[in-house]
């Protein structure tokens, strides 16, 4: 048996993005400044590359970038004691063949990745003696208990890895297809491309020739827009009155998209010096918060609060706050746009004609740009947008673990968080531009809000039509949805979570109110707070496994890497340490125990 082989104690990281990195990470710290000497074997399992992951991949085309400026971008965390600090100091070192990261660049994907793949290639490296990392290229299908240790089934493996602690940070899992997007799929066969990365979609095989729709004005959306012009050859050029164009090179689908909102995700503003970290909030403090918890228990009996109520007004407060200070800075007495209303231009609205759709729809996208191009000191439109983005670190102390009353939490999840992500988690401010050249170009044309996707009755293809845009029917051949898939334990396609669920091993966090018994069955993956060990179909915590990262979204919000910050501490790096710190104190207690 490999894990045999290993001898001492194993420990294995299923998933080795960013999340399992950061655990290897705070091991090996810790390794190396316990008084334990056993011998201790990693297992770092990942079907595509270690580090970067499926979602970082080195691999991919330099096109797909991050949504975040190297100034905000590490996994080291800050007593990190392996050389190369976060992406931007680690890409300027000397030697280094890539491309450099500037602060306020926005990094193709690939280079993150480059940087990560990198970090684990060093992390392993420089293990302690008595510590082996070792890689294995594969996916972890199934784990099962024996002798008091686990079993994991490795695809690509002949024989099953023994260990005694397992850490989950299997992040982005495919999901099973919903009934609508069955009927969608069963329609077209292989003219409906599921959701996924798109670095992993077959978009070659989409034809030039070919009418596409695409669902989702989100960061995927960008992304196949991007994979379907520039990756298709074609480029942007800037004429001599400034003005952005698209020189298709003749490959190109004819492109047609839309959402509920119909809004495309709104740029970020330009910075010119790396961005400020978390904004100060004035009204929604920690005390605050806790004041409103322990009210909320006097008055019902439970500590969850009521979002919309409670939280949301709070967030408003700072990010009018935000909006009226940039505004004061510049002298301007009208406030403009309510913050409320950004992102929401065409709420209530109805449209005579696709042409009168268009015209306002790049019109608002027009402003969004000059608006990103201000930055978040000229802007007080993208001041208030950045004040929400630099909240989202502070949100999970709100939600997580069920700290939204059942109800609230669902209102959190299917509205307030998709509105703030719109809003606040967009491209930079040259990928918008280069939407409304393409919409110029007649190469992509959005819908209008409320838009449905159809089978086409009359053809393999479908329909799109948006509610609200009187003659904007058409059909295309090609479906695609642009949107990562959410993580849903139930709708799991992962083979290793439909087991572990089978098996009982793990089970949904679902969110109750101890008073009334209301219930939100969330999707999430039942954990404790740190740790993080996950939770049996009985209640019962396993003391050896764990979950972190991506996997665990729905029961915690907002796990991405976006929370850290180069030298300084995040709930990032202190989950990943309480991780190691429970692995190293149960070693280091079973070590007086044990003869190992
Ligand atoms: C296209 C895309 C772009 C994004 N851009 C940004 C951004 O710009 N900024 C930001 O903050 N966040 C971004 N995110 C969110 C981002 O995914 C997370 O911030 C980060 O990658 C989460 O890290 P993770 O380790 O939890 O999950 P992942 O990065 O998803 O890593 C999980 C790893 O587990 C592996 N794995 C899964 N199942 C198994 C198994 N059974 N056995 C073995 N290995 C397994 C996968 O191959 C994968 O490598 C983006 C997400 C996507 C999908």
């Amino acid at each position: 048996m490999v894990g045999a082989q290993s001898g001492g104690v194993a420990v294995a990281l299923v998933g080795v993005g960013p999340r399992g990195l950061s655990v290897l990470e705070r091991l090996l710290i810790r390794l190396r400044s316990s008084p334990y000497r056993g011998e201790v074997t990693v297992w770092a399992v990942d079907p595509v590359e270690h580090g970067s992951g499926r979602v970082w991949r080195t691999g991919q085309p330099w096109w797909l970038t991050m949504n975040a400026t190297g100034a905000e971008v590490t996994v080291r965390s800050p007593d990190s004691d392996v050389p190369g600090g976060g992406l931007v100091e680690w890409s300027n070192q000397a030697g280094w063949p890539h491309e450099t990261v500037g602060p306020v660049d926005y990094p193709p994907r690939r280079v993150y990745g480059a940087y990560l793949k990198d970090t684990f290639d060093r992390m392993r490296a420089s293990a302690p003696r008595n510590v082996r990392v070792r890689p294995v290229l594969g996916e972890v299908t199934e784990v099962t208990r024996m002798d008091g240790r686990y079993l994991l089934t490795v695809d690509t493996l002949g024989t099953p890895l023994r260990v005694d602690k397992v850490v989950l940070a299997t992040g982005h899992g495919a999901q099973q297809l919903s009934d609508e997007q069955r009927r969608l799929a069963d329609h077209g066969e292989d003219r409906y491309l599921a959701e996924s990365i798109a670095a992993d979609m077959p978009l070659d095989a989409v034809a030039p020739s070919a009418s596409v729709a695409i669902r989702g004005l989100g960061l995927s959306f960008y992304d196949i827009v991007r994979s379907l012009s520039i990756g298709r050859g074609g480029r942007f050029v800037r004429d001599q009155s400034g003005r952005l164009a698209y020189r298709p090179s003749g490959a190109e689908p004819r492109i047609t998209a839309g959402s509920r909102s119909g809004v495309p995700f709104l740029a970020r503003p330009r910075f010119d010096e790396a961005p400020e970290t978390a904004p100060r909030p004035t009204v929604l403090t920690e005390q605050r918060l806790d004041d409103l918890r322990t009210a909320a228990f006097r008055n019902t009996g439970t500590s969850q609060l009521d979002f919309a109520k409670q939280v949301e007004p709070l967030i408003m407060a700072e990010a009018r706050s935000a909006h009226a200070s940039c505004a004061g800075r510049q002298n301007r007495t009208r406030l403009g746009v309510r913050v409320e209303d950004v992102g929401q231009p065409f709420r209530g609205k109805r449209f005579s004609s696709p042409q009168a759709f268009r015209l306002s729809m790049m019109d608002m996208l027009r402003t969004d740009v000059e608006e990103a191009r201000k930055g978040p000191h000229g802007s007080p439109v993208k001041a208030a947008t950045e004040m929400l983005r630099g909240i989202r670190p502070l949100l999970p102390s709100v939600v997580d673990y069920g700290g939204l009353l059942p109800g609230s939490h669902r209102d959190f999840l299917s509205r307030f968080a998709p509105w703030s992500f719109i809003v606040s988690a967009g491209p930079p401010d040259e990928h918008v531009e280069q939407l409304l050249a393409l919409i110029d170009a007649g190469v992509v044309d959005v819908v209008g809000p409320a838009a449905r996707f159809e089978p086409d009755k009359q053809s393999e293809g479908f329909t799109v039509e948006s509610g609200r845009v009187a003659g904007s029917r058409r059909t295309v051949d090609v479906l695609i949805e642009a949107r990562v898939p959410v993580t849903d334990i139930r709708r799991s396609a992962a083979p290793l979570t439909q087991h572990l669920l089978a098996d009982g091993v793990i089970s949904e966090f679902v969110n109750t109110d101890p008073i009334t018994g209301e219930q939100f069955a969330s999707g999430g993956l039942a954990i404790t707070p740190p740790p993080c060990r996950v939770i049996n179909d009985a209640g019962v915590v396993n003391p050896d496994i764990y979950a972190i990262g991506v996997a665990t979204e729905k029961t915690r919000w907002f796990t991405q890497v976006g929370t850290g910050r180069p030298g300084k501490d995040s709930p990032f790096c202190r989950e990943a340490d309480a991780i190691a710190g429970d692995i190293m104190s149960s070693l280091e207690r079973d070590s007086r125990e044990l003869p190992w």
